[in-house]
């Protein structure tokens, strides 16, 4: 009936621009070199699917509440006390409690220009403002970002090293931003590339020192479980327990545990995995810069091949198609000149840059 009102969504809400996820899939169909969400491409450790197969047998029983053997787990590799530990559906739903526990209506919540594209929709869905702070050359400007801090301004979202650009702050870049910013003021620290970098600082110091930093992790990334969905936070008491109030208490499923656990105790497979990483990643930049694509150095595992102009990145995008290859466009990340490049194994790094070479050398 026309005469009745609509349910009207909370504030914030209708800004929210919907996530737009890479591409996995050639138009035409036909198997692609996916490089554009920054997969493992050694898949994960045999321990966590093996465990993971495991749970299927108890797939009729609620799973633990508190995820003690995981936490446990995490604590024991990362040296660390489990019981500050919170656990949830990717990272993303870790940001998603800090964001709901700290901010609402009449809030800001400060982050940076090409900043991971979930901090600003975390902001929107509580019906906070996000902020979008300017960086200088594709880094974070700690300067800038305590320029942009007023008096209602309660987190400030960035991650180190940074998504899409690879680049890092330092540790020392780091206590000045949270020394400068306001006692009641979240930092939030999402460290979801943290395990393919070599920081000059460790972030749970930074927890440990300040009572307003969090920090997330990922089982995503080095550990190959995107699929599975899982992630973890670490901040003093009492900020775990704001956010252990807002989290669902099944919120992770047995699999879920069982294969992050085995993930985490498998420290083989991840140092393998961050040394073939930094070496291709390194191969991977020389490549490009010799044929003349400018390429920052990263910290995580992918590259950002930056093309003379957005013209350009968009026509190497479609040459890398044709070649079956799916990198990320990142123009919604303000870089319409760049694509992402996930780092693959080396077969794969290869194909990439033989193809971009077959596009370079057509150019010219
Ligand atoms: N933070 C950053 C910077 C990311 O790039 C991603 C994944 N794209 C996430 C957090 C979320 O990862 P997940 O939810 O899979 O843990």
């Amino acid at each position: 009936m026309s005469d009745r009102t609509q349910p009207q969504p909370q504030p914030g809400i209708m800004e929210i621009a919907l996530y737009v996820s890479g591409e996995s899939k050639l138009a035409g169909g036909g198997e692609a070199l996916k490089l554009s969400a920054n997969e493992n491409p050694y898949g994960c450790s045999p321990a966590a699917t093996a465990a993971f197969q495991a749970a299927a047998k108890d797939l009729n029983r609620y799973p633990a509440t508190d995820h003690g053997p995981l936490r446990r787990a995490i604590g024991d590799i990362h040296g660390l006390d489990p019981d500050r530990i919170i656990c949830g559906v990717g990272s993303d739903e870790v940001l998603q409690f800090v964001a709901q526990a700290y901010a609402g209506p009449g809030d800001e919540v400060i982050t940076t220009r090409h900043g991971f594209a979930m901090y600003p929709i975390l902001a929107h869905a509580v019906g906070a403002t996000p902020v979008t702070v300017d960086e200088a050359d594709r880094r974070i400007d700690v300067d800038a970002i305590l320029r942009a801090v007023t008096e209602r301004t309660r987190i400030v979202f960035l991650a180190n090293p940074a998504n899409p650009t690879g680049t890092m702050l330092s540790g020392e870049d780091l206590r000045r931003l949270i020394a400068g910013l306001p006692g009641d003021c979240v930092l939030v620290h999402d460290g979801a590339y943290m395990e393919f970098a070599q920081p000059d600082y460790r972030d749970a110091d930074l927890v440990d020192a300040y009572p307003n930093v969090v920090m997330t992790r990922t089982f995503s990334k080095i550990h190959g479980l995107g699929g599975l969905r899982i992630g973890w936070g670490y901040a003093q008491r009492p900020i775990i327990d704001v956010l252990a109030r807002l989290r669902q208490p099944f919120n992770l499923s047995n699999a879920q545990m069982a294969a992050a656990e085995a993930a985490m105790r498998d420290t083989e497979f991840t140092a393998h995995c961050a040394a073939e990483n930094a070496r291709l990643r390194r191969w991977l930049r020389n490549q490009l810069v010799q044929m003349g694509v400018a390429c920052d150095e990263s910290h995580a595992n992918f590259v950002l091949a930056r093309l003379p102009d957005a013209e350009r990145a968009r026509a190497c995008d479609v040459a890398l198609r044709d070649a079956g290859i799916i990198v990320r466009n990142v123009a919604s990340y303000h870089l319409p000149e760049a694509l992402r490049i996930t780092v693959g194994d080396e077969a794969g790094c290869r194909r990439v840059i033989a193809a971009i070479s077959e596009f370079m050398a057509g150019e010219r």
